[in-house]
């Protein structure tokens, strides 16, 4: 029996049928120390006011509003974490520091730049207005306000923030485990000398790296002959420990292509195979429970591409992260590209500002095997399927390039 090919989607097609079946993972609490790189599962809301109590802004003198000219006594001094029971008097000063709380009766901070200091006395030599250096409880943060929302990636200054806010712990979404398997004879270790034919498995090691840096745990990789039995041995280990699968190599339809196969006798449900995508077209994705497993293309490039354009996303929803906004949305192409009739072309390319526009270069030759066309790219441009050429200055859509 011959079986017909299944007919080709487009990416946004198949990144929709990704993200439908990617649920957001459980959370759990984390320490603050633990948590960058962690995409927030619960708000936080400011516990007091940020500052917690008026303070001053510079070194100087805590004072009442006033002109030039006066000659004020030092009553005092209110040091950062030291802050001092007096109440100013009138035609004092009190000595302040930076983040000294401000005494009662003052109203305004003259910095000691602008005061000369006479006999336990100072003399101001600027006016002084109402408020003028002094930091106003609760202006960074009002207690009780929202300062961090669900779904945030935390990078350092969310962590300041949160702790500034008063947490010590915070509930993220648990990290998605991911397997990565690499299919092929052909593959070795990386560092391991070559024999006739072989290659080394460059896919491995990349999407460890790309599946952590988007929020995975992973195992160490895996490697499977190309031989059935042990295909299928492998993917069912790996079904029952992760929540995501990946695979690469042996999705085509090659003789020694066993993936396919194997994964439907393991009961993994095919939500998708071949994408009208250039290079990635036989990617393949299914499900069995909820447990999502990829099928991405040997050649390394397209692993990436593949990785970008449907793994990402999906590890974003596991971990309910916000979508990202950091990516310009499109460029206007630098040079004529020639379009793939049936499919659309993920190219990689340099990017630069030119006049204000942003201006899309391909990095390089652009076949699936091209490892170094992904050194120094900046992003996937989206070259629409269609006849002849897409000219120089046309617009292209940026995808960002998974790093
Ligand atoms: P396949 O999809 O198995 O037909 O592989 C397509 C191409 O990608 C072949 O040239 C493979 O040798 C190559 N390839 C497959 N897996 C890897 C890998 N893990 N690292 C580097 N190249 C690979
Ligand atoms: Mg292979």
């Amino acid at each position: 029996m011959i079986a017909m090919p299944a007919p080709l989607i487009t990416i946004a097609e198949a990144r929709e049928l990704v993200t439908a079946a990617a649920g957001p993972l459980g959370v759990e609490p984390v320490a603050i120390a633990e948590a960058r790189d962690r995409v927030l599962a619960a708000d936080v809301e400011a516990m007091g006011n940020v500052p917690p109590f008026p303070c001053s802004a510079m070194d100087g003198y805590a004072v009442t509003a006033g002109p030039a000219d006066r000659t004020l006594r030092i009553a005092g001094e209110s040091r950062a974490g030291a802050p001092t029971g007096q109440q100013l008097g009138e035609g004092e000063a009190i000595r302040i520091s930076t983040g000294g709380a401000i005494p009662a009766g003052a109203t305004a901070v003259i910095p000691q730049e602008n005061v000369e200091v006479v006999n336990g006395s100072i003399v101001t030599r600027a006016a002084v207005g109402e408020g003028e250096h002094v930091r106003h409880s609760g202006e960074d943060m009002r207690a009780g306000t929202t300062v961090l929302r669900t779904g945030t990636l935390l990078g350092a200054g969310e962590l300041g923030a949160a702790v500034s806010a008063g947490a010590a712990e915070l509930i993220v979404a648990r990290r998605p485990r991911v397997q990565v398997l690499s299919t092929g004879d052909e593959l070795r270790a990386p560092g391991e000398p070559l024999g006739p034919g072989e290659i080394h498995n460059s896919n491995g090691p990349m999407l460890v790296a790309l599946s952590e840096h988007h929020g995975a745990v992973c195992p160490p990789a895996g490697r499977l002959p190309d031989d059935r039995a042990a295909t299928e041995a492998g993917l069912e280990n790996a079904l029952e420990n992760a929540d995501v699968v990946i695979v690469t190599g042996g999705v085509s339809v090659g003789p020694h292509d066993h993936v396919k196969p194997a994964l439907a006798h393991l009961g993994v449900e095919q939500v998708f195979w071949r994408v009208a995508l250039q290079p990635g077209k036989p990617t393949w994705f299914g499900r069995r429970g909820s447990v999502l497993v990829f099928g991405l293309p040997g050649n390394p490039v397209s692993a990436v591409v593949t990785f970008g354009l449907f793994v990402r996303p999906a590890l974003a929803a596991l971990q309910g992260r916000a979508p990202d906004r950091s990516l310009d949305p499109e460029a206007v192409l630098a040079t004529a590209v020639r379009r793939n009739p049936d499919r659309e072309q993920a190219m990689r390319v340099r990017l630069e500002r030119e006049n204000g526009r942003l201006v899309a270069t391909p990095n390089g030759p652009q076949a699936s095997h091209i490892v170094t066309s992904l050194l120094g790219a900046d992003a996937l441009a989206l070259v629409p399927a269609g006849e002849g050429e897409l000219e120089a200055g046309a617009t292209v859509a940026l995808e960002p390039l998974p790093r």
